[in-house]
């Protein structure tokens, strides 16, 4: 098996698709934003962390570097990982890849959940009223978007260029988009 990530703005989807998709193929689906959640939860880490998140600001890169790395080191064992959340900015993507190349397990594909903000507002206030976070509110939910975006596109560009981004329509039933997304990884596993 072979390493992911999946991508997508606020309220793509991406967190549930890589659910799925872990389930489906037997990997490791690793949140860096539900790790904090339950890092924050345990006492783990200091009231500044738990500002950032519900400022929708991004945590310090040397922080959720160490984190994710705890994280793959632990999984050594894995058929394959779903990174969901990070990487986050370049400094973070070239991370990853050194501590993939340590692992001899490159990232075989990214797989990026298209949206419009639009829709990804309309969703993230449905989930607001039962998924309790302190960022799923309608200010926050524009500065994660703007983040979003800025940091988004040089990362993108970054795995573009090593022929590995895969844009997949976010705009569907939530099983056609786990139908897509599954023929794409199929065909990626198979080679
Ligand atoms: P998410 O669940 O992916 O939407 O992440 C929720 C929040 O966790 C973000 O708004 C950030 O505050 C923080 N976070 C998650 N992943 C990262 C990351 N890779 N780098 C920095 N901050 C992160």
């Amino acid at each position: 098996m072979k390493n992911f990530i999946i991508f997508g703005a606020p309220g793509a989807g991406k967190g549930t698709q890589a659910k799925l998709l872990a389930n489906e193929f037997g990997l490791v689906h690793l949140s860096s934003g539900e790790i904090l959640r339950q890092e924050i939860k345990n006492g783990e880490l200091g009231e500044t962390v738990k500002k950032y998140l519900a400022a929708g600001r991004l945590v310090p890169g040397k922080l959720i570097d160490a984190i994710m790395e705890k994280e793959i080191k632990r999984h050594k064992k894995a058929k394959g990982l779903i990174f969901d959340g990070f990487p986050r900015t370049i400094s973070q993507a070239k991370y990853l890849d050194h501590l993939l190349k340590i692992e001899g397990r490159p990232i075989a594909a990214v797989l990026k959940i298209r949206i419009t903000e639009e829709e990804g507002i309309k969703r993230i206030l449905e989930r607001a009223k039962t998924s309790g976070r302190s960022d799923d509110n309608k200010v926050t939910i524009k500065n994660r978007f703007k983040i979003y975006h800025q940091e988004m596109h040089p990362i993108l560009d970054y795995y573009r260029e090593q022929k590995k981004l895969i844009i997949i329509d976010g705009h569907g039933e939530l099983n056609e988009i786990f139908q897509n997304l599954k023929e794409k990884i199929k065909k990626i596993t198979s080679v």
